[in-house]
């Protein structure tokens, strides 16, 4: 076989990612391994991705036994997996309808579709959408214009019109601003990018309100938040706040790539045949490993284990920040916690990712500032114990050597 190694990459890559140094080979549950044989505890799942871990046996045979059956069929026919895997979201969610996709972006871009032939349909001139700054929706053109982080969208200019952003959390400048011409508010019940930033209830439940008293769409853009990984099966049953458009991925798919949009059939009937569309959407690979992923986090034990191993986590982290000044106590809503860094580390949160794969532990960032931690939803005890024990480890060289900077200099 070929031999690939990082140095392949910055070959024949388009930059536009800068992947760490080394490239695992295997995983299997919440523990990888490199092309040296090198062991890691991941705390990162991807990106909030693989919410069962790596090769979870019963996403293995729902991938295994699909691929010995039938792989596509292209949305000219229908298929069982996504037909079952449709009924199931249906009843587990507030949801009546669904359109599948492969990605979160393309979740978003279907609402954000969906909620301007809603509007335009209703009244002219009615197809505002307002979003909140350091949101983040995806990385299509017009996701991230309504995403609110203007470092994606400069230089690809000119940018869908008529995207308003607002101060997260702030309920009073969305009440001044919202109005008929609004056609959506989009919501990340977590802000995940923008650095685990959790909506007040307060915020939800009077953007819940302003939306019906102005005849827009509540969307909530469940990508990173959804399948479980609250705790729930979905955050906005936290808030008891329910959205008319949902989107969710990531985890979803528990590595699989899939995306859906869920909504209300009152909703759906904006979207008839022949409006929006996806050559993959619904394949039947991805619908069997995804209804393979609900099938297991939808269950009251299950979701019962994330809140129990999120407040171990917490415990465990906060622990850590309090012992050598790095971060500050950490944020977030079940198995997405944020840790933000110390006065002193701002800016900092990468260094401690790095310092973290030394020795053998895979966290992520949400920005310069917060180091965001986001395990499987089973991840075994013992796994996470190493997983603390291996990121205290990366703080301790960290500070040592802060500290030795400090009394050289
Ligand atoms: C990751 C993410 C997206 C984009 O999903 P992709 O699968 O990368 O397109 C959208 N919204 C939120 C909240 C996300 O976390």
């Amino acid at each position: 076989m070929l031999k690939v190694t990082r140095a392949t990459f910055d070959e024949v890559m388009v930059p536009n990612y800068n992947p760490a140094a080394v490239i695992p080979v295997r995983g299997a549950g919440s523990r990888l391994w490199d092309q040296q044989g090198k062991e890691y505890i991941d705390f990162a799942c991807g990106i909030a991705v693989t919410a069962l871990g790596h090769c979870h046996p019963k996403l293995v045979a729902a991938l295994t036994e699909q691929a010995h059956r039938l792989w596509h069929l292209s949305n000219v026919m229908t298929n069982e997996p996504a037909l079952r895997l449709a009924k199931k979201l249906t009843e587990a969610t507030f949801a009546e309808r669904v359109f599948f996709c492969n990605s979160g972006g393309e979740a978003n871009e279907a609402a954000f579709k969906l909620a301007r032939r809603y509007g335009n349909t209703l009244r002219e001139g009615k197809n505002e959408i307002v979003a909140f700054y350091n949101a983040f929706h995806g990385r299509t053109l017009f996701t991230v214009s309504v995403g609110g982080q203007e470092k994606y969208t400069k230089g690809f200019e000119p940018l869908p019109g008529n995207i308003t952003h607002l101060p997260f959390n702030d309920l009073e400048s969305l009440e001044a601003h919202l109005s008929e011409k609004t056609c959506a508010v989009v919501i990340e019940p977590v802000q995940g990018e923008g650095g685990i930033i959790p909506a007040t209830r307060e915020f939800l439940e009077g953007a819940r309100r302003l939306c019906d008293r102005h005849q827009a769409l509540l969307i909530f853009d469940e990508v990173q938040t959804g399948m479980g990984r609250s705790g729930k099966l979905y955050a906005y049953e936290h808030y008891g706040v329910v959205p008319d458009v949902l989107t969710t991925a990531k985890g979803l798919g528990g590595g699989f790539p899939v995306g859906a949009m869920l909504t209300t059939k009152k909703y759906a009937e904006v979207l008839p045949f022949g409006t929006h569309g996806s050559t993959y959407g619904g394949n039947p690979l991805a619908c069997a490993v995804a209804e393979a992923v609900l099938d297991t986090v939808n269950d009251p034990a299950l979701l019962a284990g994330v809140s129990a191993r999120a407040q171990r986590l917490r415990e465990g982290l906060d622990a850590i920040g309090r012992r050598y000044g790095i971060f500050e106590p950490s944020r977030g809503l079940g198995l997405l916690i944020g840790a933000p860094m110390s006065a002193a580390w701002k800016g900092k949160a990468k260094d401690v990712v790095n310092a973290g794969l030394r020795h053998g532990v895979w966290c992520l960032v949400a920005g310069p500032d917060v180091l965001r931690i986001a395990p499987s939803l089973i991840i075994p005890e013992a796994d996470l114990a190493e997983g603390l024990k291996r990121l205290d480890a990366a703080c301790a060289e960290l500070a040592a050597n802060a500290m030795g900077k400090a009394s050289s200099a």
